[in-house]
């Protein structure tokens, strides 16, 4: 296993630039997720670190040595596609044989090293099968087979289970959680669905715009996202996010919006730089919010604007004046009909505010 760098890395295609300047490094051993809506240049960083790519500018580095330059197959590197790329003509135990094929292992070490894989992934049986004759789930374990045949300083994945249907995805998920665990294998994973990257990765990297604006571990990017971005990409459903007007008054914080009633806050040397441009987010995650009881004092009113029953709990999401919608995650057997007033109510403690560029106020 080895670690992954990159220095002030950048890739632009034509005019067009995908990742504008960007500089990590991936210890030893992490499970690193790369997560971010479409077009964000997950893609385009994996296959620079994979080599399929050249960037336009910066260095890339794997175990502290530079490969910027160094062709795919030099970088001791495997990768998992989302469409797993079998081949279609070869059956399971070739598919799964084939790195060590190209790398001269004789015939009887690589089917024995592919059936002791395969069989790690419940896909031992199925040795003598062609692609086309096996399931989806499968297919993606035999790709994960094929990754994990032959020893790699890295191992890559490019949204690997986007093509399972939820259930597998769930169980093929808590699989490689568990390989990960007991591989402790340095791992680079490009996906858009949170819940995978929360799932999974020792560190995330949320990306925005060819940009990374969080790396930490999911537990930090959950409780204290850097932005409104990240609050709204993370978390399902997302933080609420409700635009405030803000006042430092006789050294309290007041903050304003329709619906809302909330005691002035303690104001810290952040918080009055921040009020002082007037406006702020309040952020408060679904779980944080409850139905309002008498002589709650935080709370937030509105019209009922849709209960969606998830079985264990329910998610009411509520429309207050100014159109704004806040959803809580709450457990309730009440008769709510939409357009019904709802009154929630929340503990200062689990409220974050951003300032007026989105950043994160400090606590
Ligand atoms: P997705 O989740 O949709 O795969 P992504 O975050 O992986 O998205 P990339 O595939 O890295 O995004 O693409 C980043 C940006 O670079 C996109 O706007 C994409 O259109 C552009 N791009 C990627 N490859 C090329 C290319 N070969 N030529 C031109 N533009 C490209």
């Amino acid at each position: 296993m080895a670690s992954v760098e990159f220095q002030n890395v950048s890739k632009t295609f034509g005019s067009f630039t995908a990742v504008p300047d960007i500089s990590f490094s991936i210890a030893d051993g992490e499970f690193v997720c790369l997560l971010g809506p479409s077009g964000c240049g997950k893609t385009t960083s994996l296959r620079m670190i994979a080599g399929l790519e050249t960037p336009s500018a910066g260095k890339v580095l794997i175990g502290g040595k530079d490969v910027t330059y160094l062709h795919p197959k030099d970088r001791q590197i495997s990768m998992v596609f989302q469409d797993y790329a079998l081949y279609p003509h070869m059956n399971l135990a070739d598919n799964i044989a084939y790195p060590l094929k190209v790398r001269g292992e004789t015939e009887n070490k690589r089917h024995a090293r592919a059936r002791e894989v395969a069989d790690v992934l419940k896909i031992g049986d199925l040795m003598r099968r062609l692609p086309s004759q096996i399931s989806g789930g499968q297919q993606q374990r035999t790709s994960l087979a094929r990754a994990l045949v032959y020893p790699s300083q890295v191992y890559l994945f490019d949204e690997p289970l986007s093509n399972l249907d939820a259930k597998l995805r769930l169980e093929a998920r808590g699989f490689l959680n568990h390989l990960q665990r007991d591989m402790g294998m340095t791992a680079v994973y490009v996906t858009h669905d949170q819940a995978e990257a929360m799932a999974l990765a020792t560190r995330i990297a949320v990306m925005d715009k060819g940009r990374i604006v969080q790396f930490a571990p999911p537990i930090e990017i959950y409780r204290r996202p850097a932005t409104t971005f990240v609050a709204n990409f993370v978390g399902n459903p997302p933080m609420n996010l409700v635009p405030v007007a803000a006042l430092v008054d006789g050294g309290q914080l007041r903050l304003r919006a329709d619906g809302l009633t909330l005691p002035s806050l303690p104001v810290s040397d952040a918080i009055a730089k921040a009020a002082a441009k007037g406006k702020m987010t309040l952020g408060i995650r679904p779980e944080h919010l409850r139905m309002a009881e008498a002589g709650d004092a935080n709370t937030i009113a509105g019209k009922l604007f849709a209960n969606e029953n998830m079985g264990p709990e329910s998610l009411v999401t509520m429309e207050r004046a100014d159109s704004g919608r806040v959803t809580a995650r709450i457990f309730t057997d009440d008769e709510i009909r939409t357009g019904d007033q709802v009154t929630l109510s929340f503990d200062t403690r689990h409220v974050t505010l951003f300032d007026e560029t989105g950043a994160r106020i400090p606590a």
